[in-house]
């Protein structure tokens, strides 16, 4: 009978326990010793679902903010004294960089390494322990953090290795995470990790190296390193299993391999009867074969258990963390009665559009350039003018409405209504501070991208299927299982044109671009990617249309994801960024006349500057707060002829950006990016933050501007 493992089960809790522990300990609601036997407790539950249902699984994978973070103080790169300090690396003043993890939308702290000597073990809270402890393996933790420049990464890294061998050497078994090995690596770098591997596995130590999210392309290596077990993603890593089987075998009998079989990024359950088929293959050639997810599992919600609402043809389709874990034990008892193969649901109208999309679809009527002129007899604005991202402080009043709604405790005219006390409140507020283009604030959605899911058809929200984002930061995906259209209504534009109703100056209409949606939704696998991709951009097009209709000048349509979804390996880039750009092009190709604004957050976008140059927008916003402004040097190389707002302030901190710190990123900027072409906003939508910090951080973002131009 195959063997079965599973790792990175969910730590956020049924009920988001996690979140909630975390951020009572914040707001001193609870002491440091209810933190910690809270997080035992859940870490307990977590080993607890494991048990029930796979062989083994690895101890540790619980942290109190993120395991990159972990990772660096561990090795001594980082020190904090108490709980407190540890916080402040996570969300201080001086809070680590973030970015996103992967082609995920988990995002890490960035450690960075360049001013600290490294003091291993220092810190005895951040020892590893139990039976088989997680880590994340020194060259995925290397390469993923800063300040170490290429001369000396292999120096640093056989450094790291002899760190790692002391503190496994603890131990009879340990899992090491290292995802980073299925990036586009040289010769050198598998010489480094040869080497590395080498130090490490030094000593009677078990070691499993685990790969994911694509595949790996020096196969013949991975298996000479000197480690007990592989893991190798068979879903995401496209070539893996074609590369594997057809290898020289007597290299691998003495291996075991984790077949990573259960997808941990999707929610399609899995087809126990092509798993058992191949993990014979497998058993031929390996020494062990155990079975496992392809992807830690902390990418699904928890369970399906109470998502009543799901018809009962899609329910029976799908499975979350929880389920995966019982299908690695449908796949050990070979029980192939749960699956069945998945078509999604058609609609002919759609359908007939996209058989009928031409290239003119994909390009506007009039060229950048006449566009500029167009708008700005329209809108008229100043120079340097100033905006948000989108949403103001979703308060406690604000989410209580939508609750109070969605539970029927209030009927539709009382929520409205409240909601336009909200967006008039945020109006005048924006007004009073100065602001120049103005937005409604988003009290009327949860979620940038729940939001859409719940008014087209096509798609279905979760009730309790949160899953995080970052630290305690949760969100709630939704399953893209068929066809997609907008329902028959606008499904944003009434708020908008309330809002301008209530201002002359101009309000943003405010959608969620395509990719975005499915980057953070689970997407069906039935029709090819850029297929629903289209779909998606369709129903934005007639959205904006409607916005059009309604009076509204300006629309911005946010991308935060269109980095995540970039594949890891650079030779997969074309066939992605051909239907991402497309959709992108085809959701905004409306009249000339209306102003597209871009946003775009949370990610390294040097290198992609030149494909975010051919999505067809006016304006675009981009962060570089946390990251120092580095991206203002990638736009230094492109001709980039549009307008461009540099996130000013961060805005996952609680910490209120002054004036001189604002103006400091300006004159920065402005030295590489002309006047005319320049606008000021925060890094990010302001959902998370209080209305104190927030009026006070866009004052000083307005005072700031006012010393830039001398006023
Ligand atoms: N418009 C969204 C907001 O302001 C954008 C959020 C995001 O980019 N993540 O919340
Ligand atoms: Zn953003």
């Amino acid at each position: 009978m195959v063997k079965t493992y599973a790792y990175g089960f969910p730590r956020i809790g049924k009920n988001r326990e996690y979140k909630k522990v975390i951020e009572s300990f914040w707001k001193n609601k609870i002491d440091e010793n209810d933190l910690v036997s809270e997080l035992q407790h859940l870490e307990g539950e977590m080993e607890n679902t494991y048990s029930k249902n796979v062989d083994s699984h690895p101890s540790n994978e619980m942290t109190m903010y993120d395991k990159m973070l972990d990772t660096a103080i561990m090795l001594g790169f980082y020190d904090p004294q108490t709980t407190e300090e540890y916080y402040e690396l996570c969300r201080g003043k001086n809070a680590l960089e973030m970015t996103k993890w992967f082609n995920t939308n988990y995002h890490y702290l960035v450690p960075d390494l360049s001013t600290i000597e490294t003091n291993p073990y220092k810190n005895p809270k951040f020892k590893i322990t139990g039976e088989n402890p997680h880590l994340i393996g020194p060259f995925t933790f290397l390469k993923l953090s800063k300040g170490v420049s290429k001369e000396l990464f292999g120096l640093y890294l056989t450094n790291l290795a002899y760190i790692y061998k002391e503190i496994i050497s603890e131990f009879d078994t340990v899992h090491i995470d290292e995802p980073a090995f299925v990036m586009d690596l040289d010769y050198l770098d598998i010489t480094l990790i040869k080497n590395c591997y080498d130090i490490i596995c030094d000593n009677d130590t078990k070691v499993n190296v685990f790969t994911y999210y694509e595949d790996v392309d020096w196969l013949d290596n991975l298996v000479k390193l000197p480690v007990d077990g592989i893991g190798l993603d068979f879903v995401n890593g496209r070539n893996n299993l074609k590369n594997i089987i057809s290898m020289d075998r007597d290299s691998l009998s003495d291996k075991t391999i984790f077949a990573g079989f259960v997808d941990g990024t999707n929610v399609w359950r899995t087809d126990v009867k092509y798993v058992n088929t191949y993990t014979y293959h497998l058993s031929n050639i390996f020494g062990e074969v155990v079975v496992t997810n392809a992807g830690p599992l902390y990418h699904l919600p928890v369970t399906l258990k109470g998502e009543s609402h799901f018809s009962h043809f899609l329910f029976k389709h799908l499975s979350f963390a929880t389920e995966k874990l019982q299908e690695l034990n449908d796949i050990k008892n070979d029980d192939t009665s749960k699956y069945s193969k998945y078509v999604g649901e058609w609609n002919n109208l759609v359908v007939e559009r996209l058989d009928n999309l031409k290239d003119d679809d994909f390009v506007k009527s009039l060229n950048v350039t006449e566009r500029r002129k167009l708008q700005d007899s329209i809108l008229n604005l100043p120079e340097l003018p100033t905006t948000t991202i989108g949403s103001f402080p979703q308060t406690k009043e604000v989410r209580v409405n939508r609750l109070h709604h969605t539970k029927g405790k209030i009927d539709s005219n009382t929520y409205t209504k409240v909601v336009n006390e909200f967006i008039a409140d945020a109006i005048d507020i924006q007004e009073d501070i100065g602001m120049d283009v103005l937005v409604h604030g988003e009290p009327e959605r949860s979620d940038m991208v729940e939001h859409f899911c719940q008014r087209m058809h096509g798609m279905a929200s979760t009730t309790n299927g949160w899953i995080i984002s970052y630290g305690t930061r949760c969100y709630r995906p939704s399953i893209i299982h068929g066809d997609v259209t907008r329902s028959e209504k606008p499904m944003t534009v009434k708020e908008i044109e309330y809002a301008q109703t209530l201002t002359d100056k101009p309000v943003k209409g405010m959608l969620t671009g395509a990719v975005t949606i499915m980057a953070w939704d689970y997407v069906r696998k039935d029709i090819p990617v850029e297929k629903v991709a289209y779909q998606i951009a369709l129903a934005l097009q007639d959205e904006i249309r409607d916005y059009e209709k309604a009076g509204i000048k300006m629309v911005q349509v946010d991308e935060p994801a269109f980095r995540e979804l970039v594949p890891i390996k650079k030779r997969y880039y074309g066939e992605y960024f051909d239907w991402a750009i497309k959709s992108y092009n085809l959701s905004v190709n409306t009249s000339p006349r209306t102003q597209i604004h871009c946003h775009m957050c949370y990610s390294e976008f040097n290198e992609i500057v030149n494909e975010i140059n051919q999505l067809d927008f006016d304006v675009v916003s981009i962060e570089c707060s946390r990251s120092g402004g580095e991206i203002i040097e990638a736009f230094e190389n492109i001709d980039f002829k549009r307008q461009i707002g540099l996130g000013v302030w961060d805005i996952h901190s609680p910490a209120i950006p002054s004036k001189d710190d604002m103006v400091a990123i300006l004159k920065r900027a402005l030295k590489v990016i002309p006047r005319k072409q320049f606008w000021i906003n925060p890094d990010c939508g302001l959902k998370t933050r209080g209305w104190d910090e927030t009026k006070k951080s866009m004052k000083n973002m307005v005072e700031a501007r006012k010393e830039i131009l001398g006023e």
